[in-house]
């Protein structure tokens, strides 16, 4: 995938439309609208995924079907909303993904992915304990399946493979 985007950078106020000016916060120069009186800071955005294993130990995935990556395949789950904790955030994902319900969220590991195009991204990975509900494939998937480690189908996300390798680590570590 090629990108003509340029650098992210805030350059106008999302709540009155004025260009920004930048403005000493005590740490550096950031982008600041004088009449709101608002710093706008570029944090990476964070996300959650869901790791959900049948009896054979196979590893719930998700192709998508929509850009960018259409076709390869990632972990259920997407972008936290405002208002939202990460778990719920994971859950909704799966659900929304796959139309099932899980419960029994552990905190698993965390990778993050800087980009120069976008703010980047931290994705929280979850193990699921508990699912239930009939499989479909939903909004942003056109198919869904479990694959054992060796029959892993390519991965879109480089955050997403991040999170496979600690994964498989942590599984190498309890079968010894
Ligand atoms: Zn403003």
């Amino acid at each position: 995938m090629t990108s003509n985007y340029g650098r992210f950078e805030w350059k106008y106020c999302g709540i009155c439309g004025l260009k920004l000016a930048k403005a000493d916060d005590g740490e550096s120069l950031r982008p600041h609208c004088a009449p709101c009186n608002r710093f706008y800071y570029s944090n990476p955005v964070p996300a959650a995924c869901c790791f959900l294993t049948n009896d054979q130990g196979e590893l719930l995935l998700v192709q998508r079907s929509i850009e960018p990556r259409k076709g390869m395949w990632t972990l259920p789950g997407g972008f936290v909303e405002t208002g939202e904790t990460t778990e719920a955030a994971a859950l909704r994902e799966l659900s929304e993904e796959t139309g099932l319900t899980g419960k029994g969220l552990s905190l698993m590991g965390v990778s993050s992915f800087p980009s120069k195009h976008s703010p980047g991204i931290i994705v929280l990975g979850y193990t699921v304990d508990e699912w239930h509900g009939e499989m479909h494939a939903d909004t942003d998937a056109m198919d869904l399946g479990f694959f054992s480690r060796e029959g892993r189908p390519p991965i879109a996300f480089e955050v997403h493979q991040q999170l496979l390798v600690i994964y498989d680590d942590l599984r190498a570590d309890h079968a010894r």
